[in-house]
């Protein structure tokens, strides 16, 4: 570990540095608030030995002002020639979370390095956990593409970032033909490794870094593409509903073909959605709009096609 030793006191400041030596962590002094907070500035600290009492600035003050500067834990302890119990309290009121009374006895200081630590590890894994997570709360576990709250989410960042570039931002809404059926006759096992494919293509077709493929529901997904005028929406529902096809999944149910395919409702920002809920609803007009021309092919919203 990286451990902050602050102390107006070289001479303390040397002593403490060279137990921490001892203790196989690495220590970095500060005289003072100035040079304390430029190595956490600049540094990874992962403990800090905070002195109390320090002309200017103490160690309490500093401890308040390290809280609200770097919202990520650092453990702090404070180190006081004064045993009294009211300033143990105050320590831990100005948000230190241990207290150790000058001269510092080594081993001590050993064993209060080591529960940080411990502390410290258990808060690293935490943190990791909950990163993990979120990621699995917004991914779809059978398909692995984003899920509809992954979609939402992206949608939104998606649409705030449109609406600062003054861009065309696209939405496809996309539903495999007459899956029921697929599903009815195959049995869901199959349904579900349709469902898996169809994603892997669509994965595969849409390759700029910007686009995203989710799981909207059932057989239904959904494109988002950024920076995309409606020209390039319509090649790219043209493209993966191609793509699909190449695949050629057997599907002896349908009445568009003998393989499985899809119809694609198209919107844009240009055709006047106000929300990314107006974006979508008008995707899932459009979609409506496609499976009455026939399914297998695509649809453009349009106003008129509103009720
Ligand atoms: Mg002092």
């Amino acid at each position: 570990m990286n451990i902050l030793v602050v102390d107006d006191n070289r001479v303390i400041r040397d002593i403490v540095s060279a137990m921490i030596k001892d203790s196989g962590h690495v220590p970095i002094q500060a005289d003072g608030h100035v040079a304390a907070l430029h190595h956490l500035e600049t540094s990874k600290i992962d403990l800090v030995l905070m002195d109390i009492e320090m002309p200017e600035v103490n160690g309490f003050e500093l401890t308040q002002k390290i809280r609200l500067i770097h919202p990520e834990w650092i453990p702090i302890i404070f180190l006081s020639s004064n045993d009294g119990e009211n300033y143990l309290a105050q320590g831990i009121d100005a948000g230190g979370d241990d207290y150790l009374t000058k001269p510092v006895k080594h081993v001590i200081l050993n064993a209060k390095i080591k529960a940080m630590e411990r502390i410290s590890l258990m808060k690293d894994e935490l943190d990791r956990a909950n990163k993990q997570l979120e990621i699995l709360t917004s991914i779809d576990p059978l398909t692995q593409i984003l899920n509809r709250r992954g979609f939402e989410e992206t949608l939104i960042t998606a649409w705030q970032h449109n609406e600062r570039q003054k861009s065309d931002l696209s939405l496809l809404m996309i539903d495999i033909d007459f899956f029921k059926l697929y599903n009815d006759n195959y049995g869901h096992p199959k349904g579900d490794e349709c469902l898996t494919k169809v994603a892997n293509v669509f994965t595969q077709s849409l390759n700029r870094a910007t686009d995203s493929i989710a799981r909207y529901g059932g057989e239904e997904f959904v494109a988002v593409l950024p920076c995309t005028p409606v020209d390039g929406a319509r090649f790219k529902a043209k493209d993966l509903k191609l793509s699909l096809l190449k695949e050629k999944i057997r599907h002896e149910y349908s009445t568009v073909l003998p393989f499985v395919s899809v119809s694609i409702g198209v919107s844009n920002t240009c055709f006047g959605a106000q929300t990314p809920t107006d974006l979508i609803k008008q995707a899932d007009i459009a979609l409506y709009k496609a499976k009455q021309d026939g399914r297998n092919g695509y649809a453009l919203f349009d106003s008129s096609l509103e009720k």
